[in-house]
């Protein structure tokens, strides 16, 4: 599938953050980024590199916010990536984009699949219809069935 394959090769990094100091984009080299894109299109493989997204990209939900209606608004994510040296990395989203050549369309939707439970992180991938499952064997209307029989 080309949609998941190497268009060309990442961007030189030009992040510049002098003004947040938590973010590192400025320390990444061309030589990380190069191990990154190609860790990232090792496999051209749409539920690979969900996973890898899913690994480096950590999203926050406040407490009070826990539901469905508001995972579907807005959603903040902070992304990390592993640099050469094993370090991990925090960047920013132009970033963590840039280098993996992506959509933050797709890491935002990804995320909140991801988050609203449709989706669970297993060892080897992503497991949709496991997801499906656990949600079906929780259903309320399934435990009130069950209780009425
Ligand atoms: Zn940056």
């Amino acid at each position: 599938m080309d949609e998941y394959g190497a268009n060309c090769l990442p961007k030189k990094p030009q992040w510049n953050h002098t003004k947040t100091k938590a973010l590192k984009c400025i320390e990444l080299k061309m030589a990380d980024t190069m191990k990154i894109y190609k860790d990232f299109y090792s496999k051209k493989n749409k539920i690979y590199q969900d996973t890898y997204i899913l690994k480096w990209c950590k999203s926050t939900i406040p407490k009070r916010h826990r539901n469905v209606t508001v995972i579907k608004k807005s959603i903040s994510i902070e992304y990390s990536v592993p640099a050469l040296d094993d370090i991990h990395k925090k960047i920013c989203r132009e970033a963590f984009c840039d280098i993996l050549e992506i959509k933050g369309d797709r890491i935002q939707g990804l995320m909140k699949r991801y988050q609203s439970g449709k989706i669970l992180m297993e060892g080897r991938g992503v497991d949709r219809v496991k997801g499906k499952n656990y949600e079906k064997k929780n259903s309320v209307s399934k435990l009130l069935r069950a209780s009425k029989a």
